[in-house]
């Protein structure tokens, strides 16, 4: 039996995995899937009041944390939060960690994504889904015989093209997994995020009242995923269930990396974790 398939998540910022990927993130792990989730940077940037030296040892703890809920390793690259470039230096770091980890499914963001730092991820990614294959370049790490399938994050972002709907999960059954996730992220969540949004006065201060705060935020978040994306959703889970359903994920194959038959498709995005399909 062939093993089973590793999910390599590399993102700009620590929370990023779970935010766009973290009921994948929880339905690999709930079968027993190898799950490895990277920042590219410190997360350093992400305070109002916090210094860099302050928050990026703060944010790889937190990071950490998180990644202890579904027992997946969470590595935070120590690149400067809100200064990332493609640069040789990241294509070759991200080289290296594609090939060793062996991943089969690689998630990132897009190119056309607002922060620059998911865009520079984004173009080393790109950059990097044919390199892996190639045993002359960055030949201390042995090169894949076949590179992995990449897939983009969901993003509400429509230029030069919107995200395109190759596969649709139902989140649902995980939403409190990524909630216990995401309250790991407590400078983010509790601070940062409040205060861009001007909601820091709406933080609860007492502690039983922070996890169905941050679920509250969090369904917030990705329901114009599910608006925007209606039509994939009712193809893929059938009208009632389609046009009742609010949580899901959504992901566009690269054309950079690995092509998928549907085979592989199902059993890089299984159907098992995705009760509603039919
Ligand atoms: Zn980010």
């Amino acid at each position: 039996m062939p093993p089973s398939p590793r999910l390599l998540v590399l993102t700009a910022h620590p929370d990023d995995p779970e935010v766009y990927a973290g009921g994948l993130i929880c339905g690999y792990r709930s079968l027993g899937r190898e799950v490895k989730l990277v920042s590219v940077t410190d997360g350093g940037a992400g305070h109002q009041e916090k210094t860099a030296a302050e928050l990026a040892p703060l944010r790889r703890a937190e990071a950490a944390a998180a990644g202890a809920v579904v027992g997946a390793s969470y590595e935070v690259w120590e690149f400067p939060d809100g200064r990332l470039l493609p640069t040789l230096e990241v294509r070759e770091r991200i080289i290296r960690e594609i090939r060793a980890f062996r991943a089969d499914l690689v998630l990132t963001h897009r190119t056309c994504d607002y922060h620059p730092d998911h865009r520079a991820v984004a173009q080393a990614v790109q950059d990097a889904s044919y390199l892996v294959t190639v045993p002359a370049v960055v030949t201390e790490t042995p090169a894949l015989r076949r590179g992995p399938v990449v897939a983009y994050l969901p993003d509400l972002f429509e230029r030069p093209a919107p995200l395109r709907a190759d596969r649709v999960i139902d989140v649902t059954p995980h939403l409190d997994t990524i909630v216990r996730m995401l309250t790991c992220h407590a400078s983010q969540v509790f601070e940062w995020l409040p205060y861009q949004a001007n909601t820091l006065d709406t933080v609860p201060t007492v502690p039983e009242e922070r996890l169905p705060w941050v679920k509250e935020w969090f369904v917030e978040q990705i329901r114009p995923w599910a608006n925007r994306y209606r039509d994939a959703m009712v193809a893929a889970f059938g009208e009632s269930d389609g046009q009742a359903t609010d949580l899901v994920e959504i992901f566009e194959i690269s054309e950079y990396g690995r092509q998928p038959n549907a085979a592989l498709l199902d059993e890089l995005f299984p159907l098992s974790i995705d009760p509603m399909t039919r």
